[in-house]
Parts: structure tokens; C-alpha cells; sequence
């Protein structure tokens, strides 16, 4: 099969991470006879530089028209001081919501081979660390209305969070069905002892669970939800949330596993087009070093597989032979944990996922 893939190589290690993935995937086309072509999509902060803005409309038009967009990361300190509607983060934003990517994947798995990263005692059993955060991704308090102004007390600033059934149930449905394909296990994070649009979320999700009686649900504290990640991790199996718990939430998860450069993620809609990238950032302290983990947009890459493209099989050879890299004991920096010897590159991390496929 022939699959059109758009590349978002962005800013900082973006560029490094998303040729990692385009080798592994050449390597699975190889053996499965797919081919991948690809186009480049200007969007961040190098599109600010060319053309002034975060998310030329081209940009936009171009994923529009692709299976599947592999996104590296984009911003940098070089664009920090821009206002808010001129940040490359304004690209992310943009493109979820023109592609009506209204849900967030996020796996967070604890690698046997990397037991010895997980930063909680042995007492807490790292050891089957497996969990899927789902997140909300164009509404809530990111998406609504904000402003400045001149209030009692002097200069002001407000945001608002706002959601509808429709939002609230099409993101349940997501996380339902996840359930269902695990262990049937939901946990529903929000603020319902404060905040309204959390007590629409949960009368939401109550009717939902109707639905699927097979999944154990349970409600839980934004607060207290921070909390439990810590004390006792493996009680967790799907979480749903909003998008701004989720993206606290997703980041503290991550911590668990061990690095930020191990985790993938993918942000899906109705259709069949997703945007899949790393949960991390563009990381500009180790950029251009060819020091980054590029295991997180190798496993976002198997995620397009599988849920844009419908290769099941093709992912699992991909998570496979990343599982396997690590059992043999290749690290990157990032997850050299006390060991001394010499890290290994992104280009010869690559090269290692790649012979095991
Ligand atoms: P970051 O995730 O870029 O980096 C945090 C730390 O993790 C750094 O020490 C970095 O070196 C390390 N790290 C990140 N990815 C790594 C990898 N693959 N391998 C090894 N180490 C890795 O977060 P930050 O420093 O807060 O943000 C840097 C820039 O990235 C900012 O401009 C921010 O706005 C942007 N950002 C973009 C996205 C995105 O594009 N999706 C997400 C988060 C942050």
C-alpha cells in the first residue's frame, strides 16, 4: 500500500527525532511492502522565521490532505518573547483543531529492561507500570475565551473553561473503548467539588458508563488523582480527563517510566487521520548534539500505524524491536541511569531499533 505522510519536523531535536522515525519507517515498508511518501510541512517556530507566522494555511491544507502527520516538536527560546497568538505553540493548537484531533493517547509503560529509572521506591512496585492517559485536546480552558483588563483590584487576567456534552461524550466514548480493549478499568479525573464544567464532565461520564457496564469506573480528584500517580500507580489503567488535567497529568505519568524521551502519543478524531508526536518538547539544551531519545517518535510512528493506517501488525514490530534495543541494554543518554559506559546517539539508537525489525 501507498501512504501519504505528512512531516511537521519542527524545531530543536524535531528535525533529529522525525528522521529516526522516517528510517524505522522505510525499514517496515521494506518488509511488509508499504511505501511512505512523505511531505514537509513548515509549522513553529521555522515557519515564524520564513513567513511570520506559526501555521501557514498551506500547512494546515497539506495534513488535510495526508493519511497520517508525524510531528517532531516545535518552540524554542528563540520565540519566547513573541505574544500568544505568535508562539510556535499556536502551530499544535492549530493544527488539532483544524483536523478536529479532539482526543490525546498517551501510553505511559515502564520498560522491565528500565526498571532501575522509575524515580519511586521498589516498595511502590514500579514493575507494571501500564497505563493509557486520554486527553481531551481542543476544548476546555486552552480553547476558550481569555483576556485582559482593568478589574478592582488593579491589572487582571482571565480564562475560561467551558464544555459541552458533545465534547465531554465523544472524548468518554475514546477512553471507554480503550477500556474495553484492556482491562477494562476507567478512572474519570476532574474537579467536581468546584468547578461546573467538571460536574457536567462527570454527570457526562456517569451516563456514559451505562453504556459499558464490562468497565469498572470510577471518579476521581483532579488533587487526589496527582497524588495516587505517586503512592500507588499500579492502580491506574485508563485515565480520562480534560485537557488541562490531562496535560499535567500525561507529563507526571511520564516521570514514572523513566524519561520523557521514551513516550509517544496520538491525537485522533472521528476520522481516520491522526497527528502522532512525542509527549516531550523540542528540547533546545541537547539539540543539534544528536544526543536526543528518539524512542518516543519511533513508538508515535508505530501509534500512526496502527490507528491511522490500520497495520497492527506493523506497530507491534516496531514496539517490539523497540522493547528488545532495550533488553539488550543500548541507552541513550537520558536513560543511562549510573551506568558509565558511553551513551548512545540518536542515529545509533536508530540503527538498533531498525536491525530488529
Ligand atoms: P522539553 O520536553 O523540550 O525538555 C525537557 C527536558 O527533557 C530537557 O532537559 C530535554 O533535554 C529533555 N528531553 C526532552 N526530550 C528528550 C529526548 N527525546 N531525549 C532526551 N532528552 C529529552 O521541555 P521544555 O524544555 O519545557 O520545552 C522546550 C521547548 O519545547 C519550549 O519552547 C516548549 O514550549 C516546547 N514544547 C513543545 C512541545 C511540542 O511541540 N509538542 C511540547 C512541550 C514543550
Amino acid at each position: 500500500m501507498d501512504y501519504k505522510i505528512a512531516l511537521v519536523k519542527g524545531d530543536g531535536i524535531g528535525p533529529e527525532i522525525v528522521d529516526s522515525a522516517v528510517k524505522v519507517l522505510g525499514r517496515v515498508g521494506e518488509k511488509f511492502g508499504h511505501s511512505f511518501n512523505y511531505t514537509d510541512i513548515l509549522a513553529g517556530g521555522g515557519a515564524i522565521d520564513a513567513t511570520g507566522e506559526p501555521l501557514p494555511k498551506e500547512s494546515i491544507d497539506l495534513c488535510l490532505e495526508s493519511d497520517a502527520v508525524i510531528l517532531g516538536a516545535v518552540g524554542g527560546p528563540k520565540w519566547d518573547t513573541l505574544p500568544g497568538h505568535l508562539r510556535p505553540e499556536r502551530a499544535l493548537l492549530g493544527l488539532r483543531s483544524a483536523m478536529g484531533l479532539y482526543a490525546n493517547i498517551r501510553p505511559a509503560v515502564l520498560y522491565e529492561a528500565l526498571l532501575s529509572e522509575c524515580p519511586l521506591k521498589d516498595s511502590i512496585a514500579c514493575e507494571g507500570i501500564d497505563m493509557v492517559i486520554v486527553r481531551e485536546l481542543t476544548g476546555g480552558i486552552y480553547f476558550g475565551e481569555r483576556g485582559r483588563g482593568e478589574g478592582p483590584m488593579g491589572p487582571e487576567a482571565y480564562d475560561t473553561e467551558r464544555y459541552s456534552v458533545t465534547e465531554i461524550a465523544r472524548i468518554g466514548r475514546i477512553a471507554f473503548e480503550t477500556a474495553m480493549k484492556r482491562k477494562k478499568r476507567l478512572v474519570s479525573v476532574d474537579k467536581a467539588n468546584v468547578l461546573e464544567s467538571s460536574r457536567l464532565w462527570r454527570e457526562t461520564m456517569h451516563m456514559l458508563s451505562a453504556d459499558y457496564p464490562e468497565v469498572e469506573y470510577s471518579d476521581m480528584l483532579v488533587d487526589n488523582a496527582a497524588m495516587q500517580l505517586i503512592r500507588k500507580p499500579l492502580q491506574f489503567d485508563v485515565i480520562v480527563t480534560s485537557n488541562m488535567f490531562g496535560d499535567i497529568l500525561s507529563d507526571e505519568a511520564s516521570m514514572l517510566t523513566g524519561s520523557i524521551g521514551l513516550l509517544p502519543s496520538a491525537s485522533i478524531g472521528s476520522g481516520k487521520l491522526g497527528m502522532y508526536e512525542p509527549i516531550h518538547g523540542s528540547a533546545p539544551d541537547i539539540a543539534g548534539k544528536n544526543a536526543a531519545n528518539p524512542i518516543a517518535t519511533v513508538l508515535s510512528a508505530a501509534m500512526m500505524l496502527r490507528y491511522s493506517l490500520g497495520l497492527e501488525e506493523e506497530a507491534v514490530c516496531i514496539e517490539r524491536a523497540v522493547s528488545r534495543v532495550l533488553k539488550d541494554g543500548h541507552r541513550t543518554a537520558d536513560i543511562m541511569g549510573d551506568s558509565k559506559a558511553a551513551p548512545l546517539s540518536t542515529t545509533e539508537m536508530t540503527e538498533k531499533i531498525i536491525e530488529n525489525i
